[in-house]
């Protein structure tokens, strides 16, 4: 089977790789699709210079064959089943997991192909997983069921961020993740969801998804006003997020940034407005199956279509990358070639 390379800059290849064995405990999983992410764009644009590496870590496919050990076990995803998958490491040995926090898991992650090259796993044909890492998604189309890993983490965020029904929210970034996280909101029962974004396009098209509110980050405050629940899902703009926070408001950082960036807030205002400033990274089991569960609903459905850029055959995983890296896109998808 193949197996997509990124060797350099602008370079990708397609190895051929062994069909990977599953265990007692795994499940055979035929790739349907794959998203392509930051980290995919950051690798083929250059930013990060780590060669090579087999990407892909949004994958979903149809369970082709159960081990020994989870065939016909009730619960576990059975043979013909679409799924989507968990593809990190959840050591339960480190730290960060023995206190249940497994997001944050300080185990190496990723897989390795047959010649030792790092492979996040999903931009290839075939994957041999843990079934308890892989998540039932009932009739969902594989490219939604794709975006199951970024839906995780965000409902992770909403998790940590502590949002609640009625809640006022506002989103800075109008991107992918901005996009979920507005989903998500809306079918969590927010009182308002506003999206922030410089650009004109973004916020026209997210008010069309929906948006009860758009701004310019200059505006934000103006239109906005104060929210209950802020989540940063762009590199940019928390200060008019601790801006936009009302007294008892939480700040999710969500996004990366860069890490000299620092936040200004006063003490003062942490402590007699109860403004809480909360990180969010990866996600968790219990945010898997609360995915797969919204997945399965069909709940957000039409929000899912309206984030799917394009989709390229696996045999065409270098135009999807060229077009990644050159414009702004939601996102784009990469499905082997069968048949
Ligand atoms: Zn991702
Ligand atoms: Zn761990």
């Amino acid at each position: 089977m193949k197996a997509a390379v990124i060797t350099g800059p602008g370079q990708v290849e397609l190895r051929q790789e062994p069909y990977p064995i599953p265990g007692e405990d795994q499940l055979l999983v035929d790739v349907a699709a794959c998203g392509v992410c930051t980290f995919e764009r950051r690798l083929f644009s250059g930013d990060k210079p780590w060669y090579p590496v087999a990407p892909g870590h949004e994958v979903a496919g149809v369970v082709a064959a159960a081990g020994a050990g989870v065939n016909g076990l009730p619960g576990s995803p059975q043979a013909g089943d679409r799924v989507t998958l968990d593809l990190m490491t959840r050591c339960m040995t480190c730290g960060p997991c023995r206190r249940g926090r497994t997001a944050l898991c300080r185990y190496r992650q990723g897989r390795t192909l047959s010649d030792g090259t790092f492979s996040m796993g999903g931009l290839t044909e075939s994957i041999a997983i843990d079934a308890k890492s892989a998540y039932p998604v009932g009739e969902a189309a594989m490219a939604h069921a794709a975006m199951g890993e970024p839906i995780a983490c965000c409902v992770h965020s909403l998790r940590r961020g502590g949002f609640a029904p009625g809640d006022r929210v506002a989103i800075i970034g109008g991107g992918f993740m901005g996009r979920l996280h507005m989903a998500l909101t809306r079918i969590g029962g927010a009182a308002s969801t506003g999206i922030i974004d410089p650009s004109t396009e973004r916020r026209t098209d997210a008010a069309r998804a929906g948006a009860d509110w758009v701004a310019a980050p200059e505006d934000a405050v103006r239109v906005g006003g104060r929210q209950d629940v802020v989540f940063v899902a762009a590199m940019g703009g928390v200060d008019i997020a601790v801006e936009l926070a009302d007294a008892g408001g939480t700040v999710v950082l969500y996004s990366s940034f860069d890490p000299e960036l620092e936040i200004r807030i006063g003490a003062h205002r942490v402590h007699r407005d109860e403004v809480s400033i909360v990180g969010v990274y990866n996600q968790e089991p219990e945010d898997w199956k609360e995915t797969s569960t919204i997945l399965r609903s069909g709940l957000i459905t039409t929000d899912l279509d309206r984030l799917i850029t394009s989709r390229y055959p696996l045999s065409r995983i270098g135009d999807a990358l060229s077009l990644v890296v050159s414009e702004p896109t939601y996102r784009v998808f990469v499905e082997p070639d069968r048949g």
